[in-house]
């Protein structure tokens, strides 16, 4: 395991990919229909460009400050590099205006307030935002997420606002050992959009799976998984 992580960023997409597209045929689905969000968090730009120019086309951060400086940076370069940028991590309140001017994607809505704020923000700035809901389906797994009992009257609120289009769930299971022990939490996810989806609401998109357990959650639905240290190495 060591060893795939300490290669480069190009043998580590193939890797990647080829790991997405086995899980996918396992489970009778269309490699197509899922994206790579390259998690760039701690992670240069130089780096970020290198993994742009092997084809990737969406990278996710977790902080709006980190996120600025690379973003900002990156526009700058005038590169032709088409790619899209989601916030993966903890939106607060007070940053939802950088939020909007930043990113295409916000995967980590998980409350009235904030989608309000969002909504708000993305109206001033003449925008449609898209965005996920965030949704906490373990207790221990994390301090964010709207708890499963509240998703379907926070998508409904959502419903009503102009400038927020809520294209689907984000999960974030614990960390474990045995990655098959977060199949249960991949199944909930996508049990619960199958729910919403029978009210009426459209929400294509399940954002779950990490570099440990990515596979196991594309063959319970996942239409995006979020990989950072099996392309990037670990962290420092
Ligand atoms: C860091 C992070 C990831 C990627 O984690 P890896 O284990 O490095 O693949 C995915 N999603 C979120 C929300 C993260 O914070």
């Amino acid at each position: 395991m060591l060893g795939f992580y300490t290669m480069g960023i190009r043998e580590n997409l193939a890797a990647v990919r080829e790991k997405i597209f086995k899980a996918a045929a396992r489970a009778g689905r269309n490699p197509q229909d899922i994206k790579l969000v390259a998690v760039t968090k701690t992670i240069e730009l130089p780096e970020i460009i290198e993994a742009a120019k092997t084809g990737v086309t969406i990278f996710g951060e977790n902080r709006v400050q980190e996120a600025k400086e690379k973003i900002t940076e990156f526009r700058a370069q005038n590169t032709d590099l088409k790619i899209e940028w989601h916030l993966i991590g903890h939106l607060q309140k007070n940053k939802t205006k950088y939020a909007v001017g930043l990113f295409d994607l916000i995967q980590t809505i998980d409350s009235p307030g904030l989608a309000e704020e969002v909504n708000k923000q993305a109206e001033k700035a003449g925008k449609t935002q898209r965005a996920l809901m965030q949704v906490k389906i373990s207790e221990e797994a994390t301090k964010h997420g709207v708890p499963e009992k509240d998703m379907m009257e926070l998508a409904y609120r959502i419903s009503g606002m102009n400038n927020l289009k809520l294209e689907g769930l984000m999960t974030m299971t614990p960390y474990f050992e045995d990655a098959e022990k977060a199949r249960p939490y991949f199944e909930r996810l996508r049990e619960i959009r199958d729910e919403a989806e029978k009210r009426g609401f459209k929400l294509p998109e399940l954002s779950m799976g990490m570099s440990h357990d990515f596979d196991i959650a594309v063959e319970e639905g996942a239409t995006m998984v979020r990989v950072g240290t099996a392309i990037f190495g670990e962290r420092g």
